[in-house]
């Protein structure tokens, strides 16, 4: 008889977008002829750039020949990408990495769930939240989160709840913890990390001998310049930091598959003994154990964003994506909801009315102007009262949905 894992069983059976989208069917089963516009899932619409399509194309073509066929690629990622990502992402912030320390994934999501596997089960860890639910889901899956509460906690995790009152900076624990979790811009709320309050998490870190996992998913929307784009940009951050990058929001590889993890060399681990065990080898068997790398042409797709067109194309994009952003925080604001985020990130975090929950607000605006927004409490508990919006739709889509709300309201 084989046992199953029954830490899996803690988990909700329901996945927060599956259930919205029993929601909106249900809305659209008894009202076939209206059209619902969606500004709830985080992906992104606009086509692939042009620099990233012929980079495709060619790679494609090169694995059709058989001096050009390419087979299992470097567990790590090809060196000419790694080389790029030193070279753009990081040596213009002053931040000098090896190449070592670059591992190629196959997005972000895979990497932030299974790094926790090169810790023991029974570390502490800490959360923002509101927060990307794979972080805890990835540690509930081995036991280390212990069981959901009626609050919507789980035991064994610290929460920093992160709301209008403390501005969206989670406050430094007054405890010790050995792992947290930071997602900075930030995946719901959309606000940012100044570099002087990520400045006290590498400092409590060094200080705790805490381990970061920080998720960079979305620094290519920071516009703000003194905003950090990396955790490394920070004195220190290399001994205590593991960072994630994808290419998923930067340039529309949600269906490419592509992006990558910093492991410096520095960073350690300690055993039951106290001997400190570097974690960047323990990844790197990790990887060529479990993962046999990214498509040699998604990586050479990758690898074209960083050539001069390539940087121009993304950067129109997201700027298009910003556009939208903006023209929901103005709107939005003029109907008298409070919101956050939009200026440095591609999602708008509102407060509900005084008398709405998350999901009743959801399904008041779904009913009532036919969009679609996520519930905050999605998220984690202190969403509640809030919901997302995200900036990823068409100018034509997003501002039809920004006219509905204005009726819906009137
Ligand atoms: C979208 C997203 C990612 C990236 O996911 P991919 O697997 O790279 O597509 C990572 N972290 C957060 C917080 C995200 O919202």
């Amino acid at each position: 008889m084989a046992l199953v894992n029954d830490h899996f069983l803690k988990l909700p059976n329901n996945y927060l977008f599956a259930d919205i989208a029993k929601k909106v069917n249900a809305f659209k089963a008894m009202h076939p002829k209206v059209n619902v516009i969606s500004l709830g899932i985080g992906d992104v619409t606009q086509p692939l750039a042009p620099a990233v399509i012929e980079a495709i194309h060619k790679a494609a073509d090169e694995m059709a020949t058989s001096q050009g066929f390419r087979g299992y690629g470097p567990e790590q990622g090809y060196d000419f990408l790694r080389e790029a990502i030193l070279k753009n992402d990081f040596l213009p912030r002053g931040i000098h990495l090896d190449k070592d320390e670059v591992f190629i994934n196959d997005g972000a999501k895979s990497d932030t769930g299974n790094i926790q596997e090169l810790v023991r089960w029974d570390n502490s860890i800490g959360v923002t939240d509101p927060i990307y639910p794979v972080y805890i889901d990835s540690n509930v899956m081995i036991g280390r989160a212990g069981w959901k509460g009626d609050d919507g906690r789980w035991s064994n995790v610290m929460y920093m709840p992160c709301n209008a009152e403390n501005g969206f900076v989670p406050q430094i624990p007054d405890r010790r913890v050995d792992i947290i979790y930071l997602c900075y811009p930030n995946n719901p709320t959309g606000t940012v990390i100044s570099k002087e309050e990520l400045r006290k998490w590498v400092n409590y870190a060094l200080h705790n001998d805490t381990l970061i996992f920080y998720d960079a998913a979305y620094q290519a929307y920071i516009k703000d310049d003194e905003i950090p784009h990396s955790i490394y940009e920070i004195r220190g951050a290399r001994k205590c930091a593991i960072e994630f990058h994808s290419y998923s929001k930067t340039a529309g590889f949600t269906g490419v598959r592509c992006g990558y993890t910093i492991v410096p060399k520095d960073v350690t681990a300690a055993t039951l003994t106290g001997e400190r065990i570097p974690l960047n080898p323990l990844w790197y068997r990790r990887q060529c154990t479990k993962f046999n790398g990214t498509s040699y042409i998604s990586q050479r797709a990758a690898e074209a964003i960083y050539t001069p067109e390539g940087k121009q194309q993304i950067r129109a994009t997201i700027d298009y994506y910003m556009q939208n952003a903006s023209r929901m925080l103005q709107t939005l604001r003029q109907l008298g909801f409070e919101c956050y985020g939009g200026e440095n990130a591609p999602y708008i975090w509102a407060k509900t009315p005084e008398t709405s929950s998350s999901w009743k607000f959801f399904e008041e605006m779904l009913y009532g102007a036919h969009v679609v927004c996520t519930p905050g409490v999605g998220f984690g508990p202190a969403g509640e009262g809030y919901v997302r919006f995200t900036a990823f739709g068409s100018h034509e889509k997003t501002d039809e949905a920004l006219d509905r709300i204005r009726q819906w309201l009137k």
